[in-house]
């Protein structure tokens, strides 16, 4: 007999609790698993992220009841997307189409909450101020353990079938089960961004020149995320000087209607920056493991994608260890389900994602990549609506 453990036990522990992590819990504890979310950071503080939904993930909240909330909260509907490519003006206009409405870019501050909050509703337990720091196995490699450090430094050990990585895109989580990278990307671009008042609220604009990017997010609270784009390599070059005035240089040269708007505009002492960093796609379960969001698959931010196939990759997830859950046990061979189809569904928007942010394009070259994304977006959200042949989760 087996000698008695005393450790709790989860059936899943989730490391990470926003969009990716919480969706996960959320979608697992409504399918009837006994979930356990740990994350360092508090309830509702903000990331660095310029968090704009597109089709797919507007999709995935609707049919997880979520998005009346994302609504109420204040969070505008997009009706439009303009594309300006030095003075051609693009705009495409987001029509209503079953579920989605529109587009909605809610600020991290309200929709990892949310999603956080309503996957407690459904019995998940969320720690925060617990980090994830190591996972037992059995000798032939399978996790039986994590370790956790709980908010007063206290170590410990808890019992469960999965650990899902779902901490970010330097996941701790991949690094102890060992999860390699599949494919790796060698383009980066930098951002700078800051919220402001006062901005166009006629929909996003995502704005180009040559080897630049800029562009308007409308959010919470009457403010958009104004933001500007530059290959990594470029920003490091000025990264000595003040950053606001790297902001304003690229806007100005990039989207002179919001470089006007912006220097006026309260807010830009509140600037933030990210200074890029490759793709890549990590294999995403082994035994007793799993990697959702940017933990297994990071990809460029300027195709403004991440949360989108977060909150995908959180549904692919949950359908594989609920349909191999037989008894108490979460099966590896359904888990694996979970790779392949990350895998194939991911394929297009990477590599697209990756020529664009390589800035080795003319306007007329970006604006047809843009038109390849689109159309991997339309697929995906076909994919999306397809695929969910009678899966149950919403509320
Ligand atoms: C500048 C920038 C702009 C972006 N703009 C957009 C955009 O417009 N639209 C879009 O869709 N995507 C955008 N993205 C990408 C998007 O932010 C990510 O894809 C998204 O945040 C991934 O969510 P996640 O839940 O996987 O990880 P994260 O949001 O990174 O969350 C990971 C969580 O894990 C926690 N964690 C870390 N270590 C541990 C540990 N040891 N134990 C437990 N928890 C841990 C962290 O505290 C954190 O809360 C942008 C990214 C950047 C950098």
């Amino acid at each position: 007999m087996a000698p008695h453990d005393p450790a709790p036990r989860y059936d899943v522990v989730v490391a990470g609790a926003r969009v990716a992590g919480a969706s996960t819990a959320l979608l697992l504890a409504r399918g009837g698993l006994h979930v356990l979310v740990v994350d360092p950071v508090a309830h509702g503080r903000d990331t660095l992220s310029t968090h704009a939904l597109m089709r797919g993930g507007v999709l995935q909240l609707a049919h997880w009841g979520v998005l009346d909330a994302v609504k109420a909260a204040g969070t505008p509907r997009i009706g439009r997307t303009t594309f300006h490519y030095g003075p051609r003006v693009v705009p495409v206009e987001i029509e209503p189409d079953g579920d989605i409405d529109g587009l909605y870019a809610p600020r991290r501050t309200v929709l990892d909450a949310i999603l956080a909050d309503a996957a407690a509703d459904v019995g998940a337990e969320l720690r925060y101020g617990w980090a994830f720091e190591d996972v037992r196995r059995t000798p032939n490699g399978h996790v039986t353990h994590v370790v956790v450090r709980d908010e007063e430094g206290v170590r410990r050990s808890i019992r469960t079938d999965l650990v899902v990585g779902a901490d970010g895109m330097r996941s701790r989580v991949a690094r102890r089960v060992g999860a390699r990278a599949t494919r790796t990307t060698t383009h980066a671009t930098a951002s700078v961004y800051a919220h402001l008042p006062g901005m166009p609220e006629d929909g996003y604009h995502w704005c180009f020149e040559d080897g630049l990017a800029a562009g308007s997010i409308p959010t919470n609270d009457a403010e958009a995320c104004v933001f500007v784009s530059l290959p990594a390599a470029r920003f490091h070059a000025v990264r000595g000087r003040n950053l606001q005035e790297v902001f304003l240089d690229v806007l100005r040269r990039t989207a002179p209607e919001l470089f006007e708007r912006a220097r006026g505009a309260g807010g830009l002492e509140r600037l933030r920056a990210f200074p890029g960093a490759p793709g890549f796609l990590r294999e995403a379960a082994g035994p007793g493991w799993a990697l959702v969001g940017d933990a297994g698959y990071f990809k460029d931010p300027l195709t403004a994608h991440g949360m989108t196939d977060a909150l995908r990759d959180a549904e692919l997830l949950a359908r594989a260890v609920l349909a191999g859950r037989r008894g108490p046990e979460i099966f590896d061979d359904a888990l694996l389900a979970y790779p392949r189809l990350r895998d194939v569904l991911s394929e297009g928007v990477f590599e697209v994602t990756d020529r664009i942010a390589s800035f080795a394009w003319s306007l007329e070259e970006v604006a047809k990549l843009h038109r390849v994304l689109s159309r991997e977006m339309k697929a995906e959200v076909e994919w999306l609506r397809r695929s969910r042949d009678g899966m149950r989760f919403a509320a």
